[in-house]
C-alpha cells in the first residue's frame, strides 16, 4: 500500500499538521479511511459538507452541471450564477451578490467593497475595525484583518488599514473609532478560534454604533451561515442586519465558493473596480444553489435548532459529570467544549480511535460541527464516544 505519509513529507508544504489518517470515502454524516475503518464525521470539513457526504442532490449537479458548461468568465452572463444570486437576495436581508472562490476571498472583497464607500461617502475613510480573536482569512491583508498575533507575526510587516480592539466590548470599539473608520467587521460567533459567543446585545449595539457614526456592517458568516446556527443566518437572531455579509464554507457543500452580499446602499463597486475569473463559474454555482435551495426548501435551519439543543444538552451533562468540562458554548450545531486541562488532544486521539472525527483548538477546546443533516441518533453516538474519551483521560 502507498505510504501516503511518506509521500505528503515528500511532497507536500509543510503546513498542516495533520491528524494521522487518510480519508477515501465519505457519505451521509460518515467517512471512511484506506483501511475500511468508519468515522462519524463532527468536523465536516470545518462546517463546510452542510448536507452531509455525497449528498445525492449535490452529486447529480456537478455530474450533470460538469456535463453542461463547467467554465465561461465573467465576460458573459451565466445562468446558475444569477439563479443563485437571486435565492440568495430572496431570502436575506441584502439586495446585491458577488460570487468568489473562497471565504478569504469574500472577507477581502467586503472590506475592498467598504473602502470603495469611504472613499465615495466618507471623505477618504478606509479603517477598519476587527475583533480580537477574530478569523476572517489567511490572504495577507485578512491575517491583518484577523484579531489574533499568530497568524500575523510570520509575516510582519503586515498590510495596514486595520484596528483590532476587544470583542464583546462596545466601549472599546467606540474608542476606536476615528474619522478614518469606514465600517466594522465581525463574526457573530467567533468559530475559528474556539467558538465564542458575545453577550446576546453586543452586535445590535455594534449596529447601533455604527449607525450613529454612519459607518457599514460587515458581518462575516462565513462559518454561522446558511442553517449552521439554527436560522438561515445568524444575524437573524440577533435582530441585527448588516450592510454586507460574506458566507463560504457551507454554501456549496464542499464546492470551493464564497459570496459577498450587501444593501443596495453599499453595492458601490463599478464596473472594474472588482472582479475574479473563477468566481460564479457555473459548477460552482450550480451546486450552490442546489445546496441552497435544499437548506431552505427543507427548512433545515429549524432542524439544526432542535438538534443543537439537544447536542448542548447532552454537552451540559458531559461538563456535569466530569470536573475537566469547564464550559460548553456554541448555538445550533457550531458548539465547542473547553476543558480546564490540557486533555483536548488526549480526547480527540481517544474519539478518533473510537471512530469519531472532532476538531481540536489549541490544548483546551473541542470543536463540534456536524453536517446540518445530523440526528438524534448520531449525536447519541457521538456523546458516547466522548463521554468514554473524556473518562479515559480524566484524572479527576
Ligand atoms: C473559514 C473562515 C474564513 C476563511 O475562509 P477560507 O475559505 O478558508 O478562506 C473567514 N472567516 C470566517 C469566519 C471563517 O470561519
Amino acid at each position: 500500500m502507498t505510504d501516503w505519509f511518506e509521500l505528503e513529507r515528500n511532497y507536500y508544504m509543510p503546513t498542516f499538521k495533520r491528524i494521522p489518517i487518510t480519508l477515501v470515502k465519505g457519505q451521509g454524516c460518515r467517512v471512511w479511511d484506506e483501511n475500511g475503518k468508519e468515522y462519524l464525521d463532527f468536523v465536516s470539513g470545518i462546517a463546510v459538507n452542510s448536507l452531509g457526504h455525497c449528498h445525492p442532490e449535490v452529486v447529480k449537479t456537478i455530474a450533470e452541471q460538469a456535463g453542461t458548461l463547467i467554465h465561461t468568465s465573467n465576460l458573459y452572463y451565466t445562468t446558475p450564477q444569477l439563479k443563485l444570486a437571486q435565492i440568495l437576495v430572496e431570502n436575506s436581508c441584502l439586495d446585491k451578490v458577488f460570487i468568489c472562490n473562497s471565504g478569504t476571498e469574500a472577507t477581502e472583497g467586503a472590506v475592498k467593497l467598504a473602502r470603495r464607500y469611504g472613499h465615495i461617502h466618507l471623505k477618504g475613510a478606509y479603517e477598519v475595525i476587527t475583533g480580537t480573536g477574530s478569523f476572517h482569512g489567511r490572504t495577507l491583508a485578512m491575517v491583518s484583518a484577523s484579531g489574533q498575533i499568530k497568524f500575523q507575526e510570520p509575516y510582519i510587516p503586515i498590510p495596514s488599514g486595520f484596528v483590532n480592539v476587544e470583542y464583546n466590548n462596545i466601549e472599546a470599539l467606540k474608542a476606536a473609532t476615528t474619522s478614518k473608520t469606514c465600517a466594522v467587521m465581525m463574526e457573530p460567533i467567533q468559530g475559528e478560534s474556539g467558538v465564542h459567543v458575545p453577550d446576546s446585545d453586543y452586535l445590535k449595539k455594534v449596529r447601533q454604533w455604527c449607525d450613529e457614526k454612519g459607518i457599514l456592517l460587515i458581518l462575516d458568516e462565513i462559518q454561522t451561515g446558511v442553517g449552521r446556527m439554527g436560522s438561515l443566518f445568524a444575524y437573524q437572531q440577533y435582530e441585527t442586519e448588516p450592510d454586507i455579509m460574506t458566507l463560504a464554507k457551507g454554501l456549496a457543500g464542499g464546492f470551493p465558493i464564497g459570496a459577498i452580499l450587501c444593501k443596495n446602499r453599499a453595492s458601490v463597486f463599478a464596473a472594474g473596480e472588482h472582479g475574479s475569473t473563477f468566481g460564479g463559474n457555473p459548477l460552482a454555482c450550480a451546486t450552490g444553489y442546489t445546496v441552497f435551495k435544499t437548506i431552505v426548501e427543507n427548512n433545515i435551519p429549524e432542524q439544526v435548532k432542535v438538534n443543537g439543543s439537544y447536542l448542548t444538552e447532552k454537552l451540559n451533562g458531559l461538563k456535569q459529570k466530569y470536573n475537566s468540562v469547564s464550559e460548553v458554548r456554541g448555538r445550533g450545531l457550531l458548539q465547542a467544549i473547553e476543558f480546564n486541562n490540557k486533555n483536548a488532544n488526549a480526547v480527540t486521539e481517544g474519539c478518533l480511535k473510537r471512530g469519531l472525527l472532532v476538531n481540536k483548538i489549541g490544548d483546551n477546546i473541542i470543536r463540534l460541527m456536524p453536517p446540518l443533516i445530523i440526528g438524534k441518533e448520531e449525536i447519541d453516538t457521538a456523546i458516547a464516544i466522548l463521554d468514554q474519551a473524556i473518562s479515559d483521560t480524566r484524572v479527576d
